[in-house]
């Protein structure tokens, strides 16, 4: 790959007597499969090999060890017998023979063709691979990460191209050798390689520098314009404005494009790996579908990786994580990921607005606000993640991603209030998350101490602000954000571009507001609302709409009936099969079409455009 990050070699030249040697050979990527050997020094003796487990950032234990095969271990070119521990999955015993001082462990890797799940899912096609180290190692138990140092070895497939945050130390045709690493920095830092690849340079602050590095499924898939890299330009530039430091030595995006990896993003301290459609840098949809993802995952360089709730720091991948926290962690960061996306350009205030429309909508309409506090859905998202989508506002799913995108633009609207705007969540961001910088670190937090934060900001009842919003069950959404900064949630029968942007991404339309169903270009019901008018009318989710008084199903069709229902009818007949049977549904509905929007109220100032402004003002 590209040599212009080697300037961060000269800083720390190797030092690894004890290290653990890792050679990875990816070039069976095409295959989805992966050769693992590692030379571990060792004492004689009984010890345990442990694969990680708990995954940072995925706050579930999603480690794919079911995936590591044909492990096979020696020492002085004996077999070392193995036996995996009874209770738990991912800790191997052995007894190392007297005499030896190192053991060779060999596994290999499968990579899944499912593009469910995160890391752990499909992560390679015949034209590219993402590659996670904490699904090539095993590591003596005992010692925390930082203190297990891996000297990693790197094959690829013959002119493939790459790109990561790990340091090179040398690079030879598809060969790359990094220099020493702890094992957290090394499973901190994955790389992506591929056929077709482009690494784009997003500038400097100092001497800190940023790419994005592209790797997709065709050529045409990485064309990305010169607009785009504009916007990412200006998220470069925006962060360094709001958060005043930097905890990296360099910043690496890895975005890949292709419709046959799992779609996700996963933060780390100088990198992100951020996994879209092969479409998604053409299609102006899939851009503004997939605007706030690069914003989201690089925020989490300050808050996740650097500022950490204490319960989710596990120092060896073995440790059940502590997730109640993730409304701050993972909601504070989808609140800044929605600004920035609107700071730099890639989505415009309107966007900004329908998309808290949405959110504040669809988080507002949830059966589950009933029985489920939104701080329960924190504690339990690593049940979450893995929820169906059938049910889903009944069971309430991760909402803390976007439920506290409107927690946190309330405290943000009332500190401009209360400040009579001389302070904001900006200044918050500043000293919360700020520091000196320069180098990757983690400084824990409780919830005490983002109180005292946001008392420092601007003095106010901050524990049962949240108390309210995050403890208590809360049977509607928390909109003071929206209705203090000058606006209203309305509805009416107009869809937003961004709505409609939204429905092209997951080829389906959303009648939620009206009578309460989700349905796909091909009638199959993504989810009914509990409580809605289809719901009540009989039909279940994961059933398909065939007709729709009496002509065969189309959206439009569908759409239409609905659109009558404002003016002359009562009611709409959905012929439904349901398993192998068919029925008619009579949906008994009146007032059309339902969409949410923001409506401005001009009896207050109008703090969310403000908020929305680029820091950083433009010539
Ligand atoms: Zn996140």
């Amino acid at each position: 790959m590209k040599k212009t990050f080697l300037f961060i070699l000269v800083a720390c030249i190797s030092f690894a007597q004890d290290a653990i040697r890792l050679n990875l050979d990816a070039s069976g990527a095409p295959q989805r499969i992966f050769h693992v050997h590692l030379t571990i020094p060792v004492q004689p003796g009984p010890m345990t090999l442990l694969y990680p487990e708990w995954i940072p950032g995925e706050h579930g234990p999603t480690g794919p060890v079911i995936d590591m095969v044909g492990l096979k271990i020696t020492a002085n070119g004996q077999t070392v017998e193995w036996i995996r521990d009874s209770t738990n999955m991912y800790a191997f015993h052995i007894t190392v023979p007297s005499g030896a001082s190192s053991i060779e462990v060999a596994f290999d890797q499968i990579s899944p063709p499912d593009t469910a799940g995160f890391s752990s899912g499909a992560s390679a096609t015949t034209e590219l691979a993402v590659l996670n180290w904490n699904q090539f190692v095993l590591y003596p138990q005992g010692k925390p990460a930082n203190q297990l140092t891996f000297q990693a070895n790197l094959k690829v497939p013959e002119s493939w191209r790459y790109g990561t945050a790990l340091p090179i130390e040398r690079e030879s045709a598809n060969e790359i050798e990094f220099q020493p690493a702890p094992l957290n920095t090394l499973i901190d830092s994955p790389v992506s390689t591929g056929k077709h690849y482009r690494t784009i340079e997003l500038g400097r602050d100092g001497n800190i520098a940023h790419y994005l590095h592209l790797a997709g499924d065709s050529d045409r898939a990485i064309d990305m314009s010169p607009a785009l890299i504009e916007d990412y330009k200006n998220l470069v530039s925006e962060t360094g404005a709001l958060f005043g430091s930097r905890h990296y030595r360099s910043y690496h995006f890895l975005y890949t494009l292709s419709d046959h990896v799992a779609s996700f993003g996963l933060e780390h301290h100088e990198s992100s790996d951020d996994r879209v459609g092969e479409r998604a840098l053409l299609d102006e949809s899939e851009i503004k579908a997939n605007a706030d993802l690069l914003p989201h995952e690089f925020v989490h360089s300050w808050n996740g990786k650097f500022r950490r709730p204490a319960g989710l720091i596990d120092p060896d991948y073995s440790q059940p994580m502590k997730s109640d926290l993730l409304w701050v962690y993972e909601g504070l960061t989808q609140y800044l990921g929605e600004v920035l996306a609107t700071r730099i350009g890639l989505y415009t205030q309107q966007d900004f607005r329908d998309e808290l429309a949405i959110i504040g909508a669809a988080l507002d309409r949830e059966a589950g606000r009933k029985w489920r506090p939104l701080g329960d859905t924190a504690v339990a998202a690593q049940l979450l993640y893995n929820a169906r989508e059938d049910y889903s506002g009944y069971r309430r799913g991760v909402d803390y991603y976007d439920e506290g995108t409107l927690i946190w633009l309330d405290a943000d609207v009332t500190i401009r209030n209360l400040s009579h705007g001389e302070k904001s969540l900006n200044d918050f961001c500043r000293s919360f998350e700020g520091g000196p910088g320069g180098k990757p670190e983690t400084k824990p937090y409780t919830l005490a101490d983002v109180i005292a934060g946001l008392n420092a900001v601007q003095p106010y009842d901050w524990a049962e602000f949240f108390r309210t919003r995050v403890t208590d069950v809360e049977p509607h959404a928390p909109f003071g954000g929206i209705e203090n900064g000058g606006w209203k949630l309305v509805y009416d029968s107009t869809r937003s571009a961004l709505w409609r942007d939204f429905e092209d991404d997951r080829r389906a339309a959303n009648f939620m507001y009206s009578i309460g169903l989700e349905v796909k270009d091909d009638g199959a019901i993504v989810d009914v609302a509990y409580g809605g008018a289809a719901q009540k009318a009989g039909i279940a989710p994961d059933s398909r709409i065939m007709a729709v008084n009496n002509r065969q199903f189309t959206t439009a069709v569908l759409r239409e009936a609905i659109e009558r229902t404002a003016k002359d009818a009562d009611s709409i007949d959905l012929l439904v099969k349901n398993g192998e049977y068919y029925s008619v549904h009579h949906v008994e509905y009146r007032g059309g079409e339902k969409y949410p929007h923001l409506e401005r109220d001009d009896s207050k100032p109008d703090l969310l455009t403000k908020i929305a402004e680029p820091l950083i003002r433009k010539m």
